[in-house]
């Protein structure tokens, strides 16, 4: 009986789990996929490195000039006063100028040109006076200044990214400074997505007498296109026990991960959690959260198997909230920034029950004096998807808060770099 399945007790509803304890729940049941390919640089920003990387080469190769100016040595910056250099050739950056440099003398070097050997200062051309053979530099220069050093950026034998790296723009011109074309990154997550529900209709055809169009898969695959993952689109699965059945344990054979929205509480067509039981094993399938308190999560064969709510912004704050941090554990991202939370006063009274996670949708702003604010985006039943779509920010009521009234600080977590 699905009823004997592990869930939690709370003082506010029997069987709903905290938040964090789902989350940890999710987290420690959710190994790191293993396997790996080998792909071309250029494709690899948003995956995950699978293996060290260590620099061969110095980074710069060369010692260089970080300016356009002057090069001399250290000896002739007189003391007092003003002294002459003459110039006696230049360096241009993969050029380099092959003579010799007496005392006395300089070379005219631009930005990325190697520093003739020998040579310790580079004057920037502003700061000299540029006369028809010679400049005039005094004695404000120093040794070292504007010269890059050879491996400055990267040392040859130095490990310069770790596996578990999700690799940004930098690692991807990090790896190419090394003259890297190809590297290993852990393989895709396969993720299947199902919208379940007699009800639903694909956008495009005509609904049916009663019927909406499903949202929710396109919501889903919106945010899980990502270089990382490999979407499977599994449809629209009818409120048939045998049909969920057959469909979540074709997909468990091949999928790291089943997401189904729908179905999950316990109307009667809610099928998704005694399929899930019937076939796998559930974690558990309340979760002391608003939107999203159906959430049933488990495992079906090999996938681990998320049954999302059918409501849909439900849908995408327990996305966000567990599946996210899930399948970025799968697969195999480490030290991933944490996406910053802030406070912020609120502009209207808020009702909040204590015992569960509420999760609003706001519009984040600053006053005229540069603090915070944050306003909810009107309307906040978990159907309203258009309360998402105006947000910039949810607004997170903690598990303990009861009330807020305006004016009152409140945690937000903007969209900006976390969605
Ligand atoms: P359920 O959890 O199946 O009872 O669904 C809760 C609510 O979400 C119902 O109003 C459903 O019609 C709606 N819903 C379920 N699935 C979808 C979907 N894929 N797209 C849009 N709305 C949905
Ligand atoms: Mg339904």
């Amino acid at each position: 009986m699905i009823e004997s399945q592990p869930s939690c007790t709370d003082i506010f509803e029997s069987g709903l789990m905290p938040c964090s304890e789902a989350l940890d729940r999710i987290m420690a049941r959710l190994p790191k996929i293993s396997g790996y390919e080998r792909i071309p640089l250029q494709n690899a920003c948003g995956r995950t490195l699978h293996e060290p990387v260590i620099s061969h080469i110095n980074v710069p190769p060369h010692t260089n000039s970080a300016v356009d100016g002057y090069a001399f040595y250290a000896e002739d910056i007189p003391s007092s006063n003003t002294t002459e250099l003459n110039v006696i050739g230049q360096a241009l950056a993969g050029k380099q100028f092959r003579g010799s440099v007496q005392k006395g003398a300089c070379v005219r070097i631009m930005t990325g040109a190697e520093l003739p050997p020998g040579l310790d200062v580079v004057a920037m051309q502003e700061h000299v006076g540029v006369f028809e053979n010679h400049i005039e530099i005094d004695s404000r220069h120093k040794r070292g200044q504007n010269i890059r050093l050879a491996g400055e950026d990267l040392k040859c034998g130095e490990t310069v990214l770790k596996p578990g790296k999700w690799l940004t723009p930098a690692d991807i011109g990090l790896m190419a400074s090394l003259g890297l074309t190809e590297i290993n990154v852990n393989r895709k997550l396969k993720v299947a997505i199902a919208s379940t529900g007699d009800e639903l209709c694909e956008p495009g055809d005509l609904t049916s007498p009663g019927g909406i169009y499903d949202s929710n898969r396109y919501s889903l695959i919106a945010a899980l296109t990502r270089p990382d993952i490999e979407i499977v689109n599994l449809g629209i699965i009818p409120d048939n026990a045998e049909k969920l059945l057959d469909c979540f344990n074709q997909t468990g054979r091949f999928a790291d991960m089943i997401l189904s929205t729908g179905g999950v509480s316990v109307g009667e067509a809610d099928f998704t959690k005694s399929v899930l039981q019937h076939s796998g094993q559930v974690e558990f399938w309340k979760v002391a959260i608003k939107p999203g308190r159906p959430l049933a999560f488990g495992q079906i064969d090999k996938a681990a198997f998320f049954g999302l709510p059918g409501n849909p912004v439900a849908v995408l704050v327990t996305f966000y909230y567990f599946v996210l941090p899930a399948l970025e554990q799968m697969l195999g991202i480490n030290g991933k920034p944490v996406a910053p939370t802030l406070k912020a006063r609120v502009s209207e009274n808020l009702r909040k029950k204590p015992g569960r996670t509420e999760i609003q949708r706001g519009i984040l702003s600053r006053d005229e004096k540069g603090e915070w604010r944050v306003a909810t985006t009107g309307k906040q039943g978990s159907g309203i998807l258009r309360s998402m779509s105006l947000a910039n920010a949810f607004i997170v009521l903690e598990h303990e808060a009861g009330d807020v009234k305006a004016g009152e600080w409140v945690t937000v977590q903007p969209f900006a770099g976390f969605l």
